[in-house]
Order: C-alpha cells, then structure tokens, then sequence
C-alpha cells in the first residue's frame, strides 16, 4: 500500500483519487474551447488568454469574449502587433484592465522570443501579469508540469477533501496521470460543480469516498456555509514620480479615508476601472513606466491599485501646497499607510 495524504479506497484493487479525477474528468468534464481532449497538452496561447480572463470573473460571462478575442487575435504574433487600442476596444466589458495591459505586454515579449513560451513556474511568473496561479495552470496543461493551480476554488476543495489543508502531497495526485493539467482541471470543475464555497452537493460528488469532510459530516446533512458580504471594489492609480532621490508625496485633505496622513499623489478611487489620466499638475510629464500593481483590503472594500512611475531630472516646484518633495532617507518620518508603502 502506498502510503498518502489521502485515503484510499480499500477494494481489493488500490483506487487512488488520481485514478478517479483522471476518469471522472475524462467523461465529465466541462466542454470548454480552450481544453483540448483528455490526455493531450493545451495550446499555452489558449490556457494563458483564458485563465487571464477567468481571473475574477465566471466562465459563462467568459465564454463569448474567449471567442471574439481569439477570432481577433488568434495567435501570439497577431496579439503582440495588434494597437493597445484594439486591444482594449476587445476586451472593453471584462473589466480589470490591468489584466490586459499585462496579456498584451508579455505577447510582445513572447514575440521576441519568436512566440514561445517558457515551460517552467518559475520563467512564466517572470511575465507581466502571470501570478504563481496563472504559471500552474499553463505549466501543467501545457507542459505536462507536476504542479497543482491552487486557486480559492481548488483550495477549498483540497482542504475539504483532506483536513491536513495545506498538507498537500502532490506527487499522490500526479503519480499515475497522464497529463497533470487534467487533474488540475478535475479539480477546478468538480469545485464549481459539486464542492461550491456556500453549497455541496456532498451525495453526488465524485470525490465523497476520499473526502474527510463527508465521513465527519456522515448521516447529516453539510451545512451551507454562511453567505459573506462581498466587499465591493475600487479602482485607483498612484503617481510614483521621483527626482534627485526624493518622492514627490502628498498630504491627503483632512476630511476622508486617510484623511491627513502622506500618501503618493493619486485620481480619485473611482467604483469602475476606467482610464485615468494624472493629476492636471503632472500632465506635462508623457513618459510613465508602468509599476506595481495589487490589490489592498480595506474593511469595507477592495482597492485595486497601479502604480504609474516617472522619473524628473531636478526638483520641479509645484504649485498645489499639498504636495512636497520628501527625500526617500526621511520617508520614516511621515505618516504614510500601508497602501502607500506597498506602493514604494
Ligand atoms: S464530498 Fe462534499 S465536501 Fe467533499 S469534496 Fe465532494 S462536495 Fe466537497
């Protein structure tokens, strides 16, 4: 008996939840037009423009941009030479469109590199905007690498298949496939589909005989899990302009969140993600490079940031009294928020 994280299934014949993910997904899955067959490596192209889409957004709402943008731009080459204008004009809808500043960024690099893309983690999350999910599942549908794509539904998942959360030996699961990316996936659809984060449908589920959550729960029926507010969202874009080793920062007004503190000069944080151009005051500055971006809990919601950074070569004096060159030794010495510092 191999010894696992998981149970088995004791039946004479070892049953291992590898075994039955790889069955299950082979005559189950979710028919989508970026998966290729049971067994056979995806297209990079595809699995990256999806799981880019997919990021805070459902597959239904997916499933017609997926289409228009790969009718647009169908290969690597084809995205990279498209304008940024077109390619903000297909993808106008989906939102988050630092998602998409990113995908066309990295196809121009992927294009210098004559449309290849890199087969590890490691090389893939080196591109703008592919995160250690985004890498995973490309990795693993691709390129047949061992690695699991944990996103919050997979996880879920996982913690209550094994209550050992996070304790995830993944050589159990990809021992015996034959493509990792289909355990992976196995994973994702029985997640949407069984394993929801407010509801399971426990008697059904593929998975009941290794999950520790349904022998505890036994006889009873699993209680949904309570329904948490969503937090809504907020969009901004922080100015990170620096000259002679100072920052350009501003002291916010009084009144309002953050009110008083320092913090780097921002548009307002506006309930949709839109184009937001600099304050009036930095609009003769043309050349911004793109920063950081992240996303900032606050209690009540989320704020997504990015960072646009420029660089002066003197300290130019501005007008608006609420701004003020601070040499980057003293930042110390101001009141400056947490979601400004992740700015820096
Ligand atoms: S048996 Fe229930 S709790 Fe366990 S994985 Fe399936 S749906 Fe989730």
């Amino acid at each position: 008996m191999r010894h696992s994280s998981f149970p088995q299934i004791d039946s004479g014949l070892e049953v291992t939840l590898s075994q039955v993910l790889q069955d299950w997904y082979a005559q189950h899955r979710r028919l989508l037009p970026w998966r290729a067959v049971p067994g056979v490596r995806q297209d990079p192209y595809l699995v990256w423009i999806s799981e880019i889409m997919l990021q805070q957004t459902t597959v239904a709402t997916v499933l017609p941009y997926f289409t228009r943008f790969l009718a647009t731009f169908p290969t690597v080459t084809a995205l990279a030479h498209a304008s940024r204008d077109t390619v903000l004009q297909v993808w106008q809808g989906l939102g988050y469109y630092a998602r998409v500043r990113h995908l066309h960024q990295t196809a121009q690099i992927l294009e210098e590199r004559e449309g290849i893309f890199p087969q590890t983690t490691i090389a893939l999350q080196a591109l703008p905007g592919i995160g250690p999910y985004t890498a995973a599942a490309i990795a693993s549908m691709a390129f047949g690498v061992p690695v699991l794509a944990r996103d919050a539904n997979v996880n879920r998942l996982l913690s209550r298949l094994s209550r050992e959360a996070g304790d995830f030996v993944t050589g159990d699961l990809f021992s015996r496939s034959v493509l990792p990316g289909d355990i992976n996936q196995a994973l994702m659809d029985i997640g949407a589909l069984y394993c929801r984060a407010r509801e399971t449908a426990c008697l059904s589920c593929p998975l009941r005989d290794f999950c520790a959550m349904y022998r505890e729960k036994r006889g009873q029926k699993i209680r949904p899990i309570p329904k948490i507010k969503s937090k809504s969202r907020r969009y901004a874009v922080f100015f990170y302009v620096q000259a002679q080793d100072c920052l350009l920062l501003e002291r916010r007004p009084e009144r309002g969140l953050l009110g008083g503190l320092y913090g780097l000069p921002t548009t307002s944080w506006k309930k949709e993600e839109t184009e937001e151009a600099p304050p009036s005051a930095l609009s003769f500055l043309s050349s911004w490079q793109e920063g950081p971006s992240f996303i900032y809990h606050f209690t009540h919601f989320l704020l997504h940031v990015r960072v646009q950074k420029a660089q002066l070569s003197q300290l130019v004096p501005f007008s608006r009294p609420d701004w003020f060159w601070v040499p980057k030794e003293q930042l110390s010495h101001h009141a400056l928020p947490t979601v400004f510092r992740k700015a820096l």
